[in-house]
């Protein structure tokens, strides 16, 4: 029996999650979640899995998360904020789903990896702001970190078995988005509806928005570069419109493994959560026939100008990812509030990223409050640029 603590149960991801404990009761079990304020559902969660310990944003929530329950409260240990995110991250059990968005899961992952346990990583900014330093925890710890993310996934899968010093190159696939074919003038005047359409997968409006950009295949390359310890140099990307092969290993025999499958996340959860067992889910079988043809071409860093920006950050600084990431999250927020259009998204990004390479290049990062100040500093300039109009 597996103990799961999912930080992030009411998201997407935790609820995958949660559906793959309640198909294969005998090999998992929900000990501890963490949610935000969506009571509603995590006391559905608590009802169906019983976990000993749940976290929840705000005291507010928690009241209102005891009067749901009733009598059944008395069974559940409730925590609140940062402490609650820490208890849930720190509870004793045999995997961590890492399943939080944004920079909110950056601690309660790094108290995980202290407390020696394992990681299930879906949550991709906790690489993308702190790679260097998540990786320095994970090692001084003994800790695995499982990425969930599908094109990471992809590359652990096709890694398995093989030696790290034989590679040659991580190539990540990349749907294109729903501005793959568009021509520059188009893009330009996208609109938020055209923007959140996205071809192959459902999910949040965030990440759909940085699909569209390209900057959400930027942060896997950040991501992937600290997963798997590789130079950013040997980290590529290919845009393959039909999302069925999620990514590939080249070695340096120039033999190319992949990994494919339909688009579906609760595949590479499945794949943490059992590793290195493989679950029999009952899911849709991938008929290559049918399918037909997989096609490939080079992404257009001109028209989508913020994958180059994640190299860029890279081989910047340490925590120029960090910055590029806190710019993003204001710009793609304005974008989604209509107060600039689509562009300005790479534009905000690309100028808050080389203020902060032209003040400190090569900046190693220390620590987590050094990594916060990055992040902080930076949505302080994207939003005075966004506010000013650019000028600056
Ligand atoms: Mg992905």
């Amino acid at each position: 029996m597996k103990e799961l603590a999912i930080l992030g149960s009411t998201g997407s991801v935790g609820e995958q999650t949660l559906a793959i404990v309640e198909a294969f009761p005998d090999r998992f079990r929900a000990v501890a979640l963490a949610a935000g304020r969506n009571v509603e559902k995590l006391a559905g969660q608590v009802e169906r899995f019983r976990p000993e310990l749940v976290s929840v944003a705000e005291p507010g929530s928690a009241d209102a998360l005891r009067t749901r329950l009733g009598a059944a409260a008395a069974d559940v240990r409730i925590e609140v904020g940062s402490a609650g995110l820490e208890a849930v991250a720190t509870h004793s059990a045999d995997l961590v789903v890492a399943a939080l968005v944004g920079a909110v899961g950056l601690e309660p992952t790094l108290a995980a990896i202290r407390a020696g346990r394992p990681i299930a990583l879906a949550n991709k900014e906790v690489m993308v702001m702190a790679g260097a330093l998540v990786n320095r925890e994970a090692e001084v710890y003994g800790v695995d970190i499982i990425p969930v993310d599908s094109e990471h996934s992809a590359i652990f899968q096709a890694l398995a078995g093989q030696r790290g010093g034989d590679v040659a190159r991580l190539i990540l696939t990349c749907s294109g988005g729903p501005f793959r074919d568009w021509p520059a003038d188009r893009i330009a005047s996208a609109t938020v509806e055209e923007a959140l359409n996205h071809p192959n997968w459902d999910m949040g409006a965030k990440i759909t928005i940085d699909s569209a950009s390209l900057m959400n295949k930027g942060l896997e390359v950040i991501e992937a570069r600290w997963l798997f310890d590789v130079s950013p140099d040997q980290v590529d990307v290919v845009v393959h419109p039909q999302s069925i092969v999620h990514s590939l290993v080249e070695y340096c025999d120039t033999s190319v493994l992949a990994q494919l499958g339909l688009p579906d996340m609760r595949v590479p959860i499945a794949v943490a959560l059992a590793h290195p067992e493989r679950l029999d889910v009952d899911l849709p079988r991938m008929d290559l026939a049918a399918i037909g043809r997989l096609d490939f071409e080079a992404p257009d860093v001109k028209r989508f100008p913020c994958l180059a920006l994640a190299y860029e950050a890279l081989r910047g600084s340490e925590a120029a990812p960090a910055v590029l990431n806190a710019a993003n999250e204001v710009s793609v927020a304005a974008f989604l509030e209509g107060r600039i259009p689509f562009p300005l998204i790479a534009e905000t990004n690309a100028r808050v990223l080389r203020q902060h390479l032209d003040a400190d290049a090569g900046a190693v990062v220390k620590d987590l409050a050094q990594v916060r100040r990055a992040d902080a500093w930076a949505r302080t300039q994207a939003r005075e640029r966004i506010a000013g109009g650019l000028a600056a």
